[in-house]
């Protein structure tokens, strides 16, 4: 059917696998629907009209649905913190799959609309705070370059929600390739249901890797392309200094975005221990721990998978081991090939680590901030620490590096810039637009600060200090929940 007015063209894959998947029910309705933020640019890739949706709350709040809706609650399960547990959609509804004028299709899910079949203890509900913080972080994430889902819309509910203290309510559209997670194959596993898993991988295979789809071995196919993608995601984040915060198997999409923006934040001063998550009190997903946690959420993926790749339990463990241990040369040759481009490095020689090495742990003794050494090493106004000796030989190690390459001074500098934002989320900027946009109802802050992460590798604009200098407090001292 043709588009209507407002540019809503959902369609329903998802409803087509098997029962066990989701439950159709409707977003609870809410007191007071008032749209907070919309995002007009989104809503144009995805063939939304915004300026006619950017004034219906309601639909962005649950009140009413859009348009071709089947409103569904995903089931799913997931390794939280290294336990199994059953889990789902406790407080998100799936609208649908929006196919943009590209052909392109990506999931609609209202987030905070309300009580589910999974909600166990939760009031299926989402505080203000909360949302526009994956707004501002999932937004700044994407103009880096780095897959992840987006942030449609935010509207507040006029009802209240109950966490450490009492906060507005809010409802968050997301936007995602799909909300298939390594929990959805879980819970397919942990129900022994071996054609509802291969339903999932084939669909899976469709949706996310196309290419790869034509196979008569779904499972292997599957696992080796979603490694592939983990691989470089990941790295993609330590290239930046992301912390996620919880990177529990319910928060790893098939798909290779980054998803569910909770406790998560970036590295200012470089520190490999870096935690900022007041929940994640041993340091499991601390910024040094992240490709071996990657790796581990894999592992979970291959066992769920098991049953497809060979009849024989034995082989089938054998083949799981094989493609989980090629990740870390994956993750390491990604993360090479985006150290390398940081450093303006268009060559290769085997050297590189050890010198990629030897500025890092400059930075960690001189509790460097992440970002902007190596946007000072980017500069040309370079205003580098030439007093230090340590830091003086290392810098010459680099020039004479640098020497022994084609690449013209321009060019190097080009790539660095493209490669080394400029300006990050920071902490301080974060929580100064969401406590404005919360306590006050003051968007201000927040617009200012989206406008200049949309475009981080902007190195001739002048930006005021604020965006650019680290907060002055450690990890330790900010905590995000
Ligand atoms: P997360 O830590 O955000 O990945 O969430 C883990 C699980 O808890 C998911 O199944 C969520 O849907 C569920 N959940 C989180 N917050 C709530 C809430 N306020 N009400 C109900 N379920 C929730
Ligand atoms: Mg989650
Ligand atoms: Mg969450």
């Amino acid at each position: 059917s043709a588009p209507g007015l407002s540019g809503w063209n959902l369609e329903h894959t998802y409803a087509e696998l098997p029962a066990l998947f989701y439950e159709h029910l409707d977003p609870t309705p809410v007191k007071e629907p008032r749209m907070v933020v919309f995002n007009h640019a989104l809503a144009q890739t995805l063939g939304l009209n915004g300026s006619v949706l950017a004034e219906r709350a309601a639909i962005f709040a649950g009140n009413e649905l859009p348009e071709g809706a089947k409103p569904l609650a995903q089931a799913y399960a997931g390794h939280q913190y290294g336990n199994f547990t059953g889990l789902g959609d406790g407080r998100a509804i799936l609208l649908g799959e929006q196919v943009t004028p590209a052909g392109e299709r990506f999931d609609v899910q209202l987030k905070g609309s309300g009580p589910t079949p999974f909600s166990r203890r939760g009031d299926g509900r989402a505080a203000l705070g909360p949302m526009l913080r994956e707004y501002i972080i999932s937004e700044a994430m994407h103009a880096l370059g780095i897959p992840t889902t987006r942030s449609l819309a935010v509207a507040a509910t006029g009802e209240k929600v109950w966490r450490q203290e009492v906060q507005p309510g809010a409802v968050l559209t997301r936007i995602a390739a799909s909300h298939i997670r390594v929990g959805t194959f879980e819970w397919a596993a942990a129900h022994q249901n071996h054609e509802a898993l291969k339903a999932l991988a084939e669909y899976t295979l469709k949706r996310h890797y196309p290419d790869r789809a034509e196979t008569n071995e779904p499972g292997l196919t599957l696992l080796r392309a979603v490694i592939e993608r983990q691989a470089a995601l990941i790295a993609q984040w330590q290239c930046v200094g992301f912390i996620h915060g919880v990177m529990n198997t319910d928060n790893v999409a098939l798909s290779g975005e980054t998803i569910d923006y909770g406790p998560c934040a970036f590295m200012d001063a470089f520190d490999p221990a870096t935690v900022f998550s007041s929940i994640d009190r041993h340091g499991r997903y601390a910024y040094g721990n992240q490709p071996q946690m990657a790796q581990w959420n894999l592992a979970r993926l291959a066992e769920a998978l098991l049953p497809l790749l060979h009849a024989d339990e034995k082989q089938a463990i054998e083949v799981a081991n094989a493609e989980i241990s090629s990740f870390r040369t994956l993750f390491e040759q990604r993360w090479l090939a985006g150290m390398r481009a940081k450093l303006g490095l268009f060559t290769e020689e085997v050297e590189d680590r050890a010198l990629i090495e030897g500025l890092l742990t400059w930075m960690r003794e001189q509790k460097a901030d992440f970002t902007n050494a190596f946007r000072s090493l980017s500069s040309t106004e370079k205003n580098l620490p030439l007093e230090d000796a340590a830091f003086t030989a290392w810098h010459k190690q680099w020039q004479e590096r640098l020497g022994r390459q084609p690449q013209s001074a321009d060019e190097v500098q080009q790539c660095m810039q493209a490669h080394n934002p400029v300006v990050i989320p920071r902490n301080h900027k974060v929580e100064e637009a969401l406590a404005a946009a919360s306590e006050r109802d003051d968007l201000t802050p927040m617009h200012h600060l989206l406008e200049v992460l949309a475009r981080p590798f902007d190195h001739s604009r002048t930006l005021p200090a604020e965006y650019t200098t680290p907060s002055g407090v450690g990890p330790g001292e900010y905590q995000t929940f």
